[in-house]
């Protein structure tokens, strides 16, 4: 039989190479990895039969069996679920086509010591098997085909691709253990794993049987017996879940290596019944901000606890795109489509209720743990201020959750939410004063700001790319108006009190006794002026440009001439 030789994707020769390297301390996640993914393959092929039940045959029980053999020192993972055809080898197990991998890649250094949390958050997935195996290869028959495949690699820039004989469809992964990795060669330590990282996956995971009397090493049988709970852990009462458990199972949704931020799980019955697990990751994955809008994975739709798809863009509003987890909906036909989906009337009732749900937990987190949720704002924030403009039926709601630096803040990231800030107004001010700039240093230097701070007056910082697109959503807040301070007047008198009629009446006498200047810069400036004003606005800059009402504000304008407009 010929085999074929074929160069690894640039990028996969560096992802093993950090894997390898980086990630040797959490050594024991591969057995998750494989588990998990010979998960997803009987989930695929569960659905796939759906539509045709012969893919199924008399092989219908889904299984994910573990065995070892201590002579050979390897232990292989198998499963019966969909397979994968030789092109799917190559492809899946050759190349990453994931958008920034490159770039990401690229901002690894060598020895740095977080580049095992990166590169968890890049999802190591099958790779993880050569932390333990310095040979690995992977037989494959997809369902439907009666072609079987070998792909193996021993991790040094190659793989090879042979026919192969196997008796039925999935697939088969054999691990040639490193030096010094024969723990794995012994049931009670594998068994410890399967209970630790995959108790839930809702297929059953058999190892060979415990023979009577034996310590589990050595001679085992050739029996298997099922070790894990096999049961999908979403369908248990909560009260029945630790959250070793909760977070085990964001893991393997996720692709996750860390652990989740906050869950919500729920049952909803009426004239919807659906159970859903929701989780906000602690760290937002690589890609996550360059991926864009449409990119989007993470929440799996499952019907009846038959997986259909990942329905994160039909479930989820693009705003609560970071959230993970999975929805099991009772009453949604089995063979929906993804138009269907797009379309159907229940499915905007389910997105209705995990929206509240989500936005219920961000709200608790953040009244609650005030310093989880910073981080959480820290990861997200951007993502959710989309929801401002987005969704106005919970614009209301989002806004509770906005976080910004002030003029009182010592740095960017000391934040103050809206709440706050209308809790500490001056006696007599109206308005929620901000303003907007393409960076922290212009924001906190801008010479609109001296009017203000003269007065005491705290101004919202909005330093991010977004904000000035957001806040032209932002009108009201517990009743005060928003108010943009580098557009129009900005009427202060009422801020000085009576006290400071006298004030008033020397700064008109100033204006009067500056008119001829007033013409004179006027004349100077000509048509690139609309007026020329004397202001209060300032305090020690001798003058400053301001923007109409409905001007486009000045970073905006310098973007676009940059741009060409
Ligand atoms: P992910 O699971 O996040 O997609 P992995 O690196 O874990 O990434 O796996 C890469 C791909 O290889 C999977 O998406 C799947 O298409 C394929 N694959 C891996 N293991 C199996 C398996 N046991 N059966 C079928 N396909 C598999
Ligand atoms: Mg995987």
């Amino acid at each position: 039989m010929t085999v074929e030789t074929h160069a690894f994707q640039a990028e996969v020769k560096q992802v093993l190479h950090l894997v390898i390297h980086s990630l040797y301390s959490n050594k024991d996640i591969f057995l998750r990895e494989l588990v998990s993914n010979a998960s997803d393959a009987c989930d695929k092929l569960r659905f796939e039969a759906i539509r045709q039940p012969e893919l199924l045959g008399d092989d219908s029980t889904l299984a994910i069996d573990i065995r070892f053999d201590a002579d050979a020192r390897t232990v292989t993972i198998a499963d019966n679920g969909i397979g994968m055809s030789r092109d799917e080898l190559a492809e899946h197990l050759g190349t990453i086509a994931r958008s920034g991998t490159k770039k990401f890649l690229e901002n690894l250094s060598e020895n740095d010591k977080s580049n095992a949390q990166l590169i968890g958050q890049f999802g190591v997935g099958f790779y993880s098997a050569f932390i333990v195996a310095d040979r690995v290869s992977v037989t494959s028959r997809r369902a439907g085909s009666d072609e079987a495949w070998t792909w193996e690699s021993s991790a040094d820039g190659e793989f090879t691709l042979a026919g192969a004989d196997r008796a039925t469809r999935g697939t088969t992964i054999v691990l040639h253990l490193r030096e010094g990795e024969d723990e794995y060669l012994n049931g009670w330590k594998l068994r410890s794993l399967v209970h630790k990282y995959s108790e839930h996956i809702d297929f059953p995971i058999r190892l060979p049987a415990e023979k009577a009397g034996e310590e589990g090493d050595g001679d085992e049988s050739d029996e298997l017996e099922t070790v894990n709970e096999a049961t999908a852990l979403w369908t248990r009462a909560r009260s029945e879940i630790s959250d070793d458990e909760y977070k085990a199972f964001y893991k393997h949704v996720s692709g996750d290596f860390g652990d989740p931020l906050v869950w919500t799980h729920n049952r909803v019955e009426g004239n919807q019944n659906f159970t859903s697990l929701l989780y906000v990751p602690a760290k937002a994955p690589f890609d996550f901000m360059g991926g864009g809008r449409d990119e989007r994975k993470g929440l799996k739709l499952y019907i009846k606890r038959v997986f259909i798809m990942d329905a994160a863009e039909q479930m989820l509003p693009p705003y609560l795109r970071f959230v993970r987890g999975v929805v099991d909906s009772d009453d949604l036909p089995l063979n929906v489509s993804r138009e269907l989906l797009q379309s159907s009337r229940q499915v905007e009732r389910i997105k209705g209720a995990l929206t509240k749900r989500a936005i219920d937990l961000l709200e608790k987190l953040a009244r609650e743990e005030p310093e989880r949720y910073a981080g959480f704002w820290k990861e997200f924030g951007g993502v959710l201020k989309e929801g401002v403009a987005d969704d106005p039926s919970s614009a209301e709601r989002l806004m509770k959750l906005l976080r910004f630096p002030s003029t009182q803040s010592a740095g960017p990231d000391e934040l103050v939410a809206l709440e706050q800030y209308v809790e500490r107004m001056k006696p007599g001010q109206d308005a929620i004063y901000y303003l907007t700039a393409d960076g922290w240093n212009a924001a906190r230097n801008s010479p609109q700001l001296e009017a203000l701070k003269a007065r005491g007056i705290e101004v919202l910082l909005m330093h991010e790319r977004i904000d000035e697109w957001m806040a032209g959503y932002l009108t009201r807040f517990a009743d005060k108006p928003f108010r943009n301070v580098a557009k129009g007047e900005l009427d202060l008198d009422a801020l000085e009190g009576a006290d400071d009629a006298g004030t008033r009446a020397k700064r008109e006498e100033a204006a009067k006794a500056a008119e001829p200047v007033v013409e004179k810069i006027k004349a100077a400036l000509g048509e690139r002026v609309k007026e020329v004003k004397v202001s209060s606005r300032l305090t020690d800059s001798a003058s400053c440009l301001v923007l109409g009402e409905y001007d486009m504000a000045l970073h905006m304008q310098r973007l676009l001439k940059a741009a060409g407009q």
